[in-house]
């Protein structure tokens, strides 16, 4: 049994938090709480190229500014690579993972999943190479509180994956699930972007002989163009000074169906509302939902 409740909302500060990854926030915080369980906030700032400088700024102080109000202090992943490379190194002794010298050529030759072209090759370390993982040739499956099942063969997990990448930036998919079992997460509750992720996620906790935690897969907001909301398209900050009329909004889309007279309370009040009355299962079902009409 996973216990007590841990949730967390893990931004990359490659831009600054829109509407879309309030919704993500929103959601996570009211499933802890309602648990009564903590709710922590990590940054997940790995790709220095891509960190936007003041986004992680940008982000807590939005946090606070619309009552999300995290536990403990902030973690941030950069200060944390000792911790990956650890698992990186016993995997590369034991032979779980190993370096591989594929050029991007030759992975877009091969389109779709990695075919294993380094696995036996016993490559020495070397600053340009990247470190990748082995999976088995079997299907991981998972129930997501919300999307239901959902299954990846090896190819779907993308073959071998890479946990550190040629530039040396660890990966994404290694960092997420070394800190969540670090911090003891047991519920991830994150935007449906992340699903066709989790799998490869699974799989690691499998490795690492720990329990997987629970997920809850929010669905998506698109613009009407069909484009993500994404913070690199640009999409608009959220202003501080507009939480009160964002936060019902997000509520709204959310079809937590709020009181229309709490549209004018302040922040705190409306997250105490949405607490008591969190119904993750009112959550469309969907990967996607179009952009709310302001
Ligand atoms: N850092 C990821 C993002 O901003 C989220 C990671 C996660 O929630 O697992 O999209």
């Amino acid at each position: 049994m996973l216990s007590p409740y841990v949730g967390r909302f893990a931004p990359t500060p490659s831009g600054y938090l829109h509407f879309g990854s309030l919704l993500a926030a929103v959601a996570s915080y009211l499933d802890a709480r309602q648990h009564q369980g903590q709710w922590l906030v990590r940054i997940e700032d790995l790709d220095t190229p891509r960190n936007l400088p003041g986004a992680s700024e940008h982000i807590l102080r939005t946090l606070d500014a619309y009552g999300l109000h995290w536990d403990g202090e902030i973690i941030y992943q950069s200060e944390r690579l000792p911790l990956y490379q650890q698992v990186i190194d016993h995997w590369l002794e034991t032979g779980q993972a190993y370096h591989c010298d594929c050029s991007r050529r030759t992975l877009l030759q091969h389109g779709g999943a990695y075919p294993g072209t380094c696995r036996e090759r016993h490559l020495p370390a070397a600053p340009d190479h990247a470190v990748r993982v082995r999976v088995a040739d079997q299907p991981v499956v998972f129930r997501d509180r919300l999307q239901g099942e959902f299954q990846q063969t090896a190819d779907g997990l993308s073959g071998d994956f890479i946990i550190r990448r040629r530039d040396g930036i660890i990966a994404y998919q290694l960092a997420v699930v070394v800190d969540d079992i670090a911090h003891r997460v047991t519920d991830i509750v994150r935007g449906a972007d992340l699903l066709d992720s989790t799998p490869r996620q699974l799989w690691l906790y499998q490795l690492l002989q720990q329990p997987a935690p629970r997920y809850l897969h929010v669905p998506l907001v698109m613009r009407e163009d069909g484009e993500k909301l994404s913070k690199r398209l640009g999409s608009t900050p959220l202003e501080p000074r507009l939480a009160t009329a964002t936060l019902h909004r997000a509520l709204t889309v959310l079809a937590q169906e709020p009181p229309p007279e709490l549209a004018d309370a302040p922040v705190d009040e409306q997250l105490a509302w949405a607490v008591a009355h969190w119904q993750p299962q009112r959550l469309p079902a969907k990967r996607q939902i179009p952009e709310p009409r302001t």
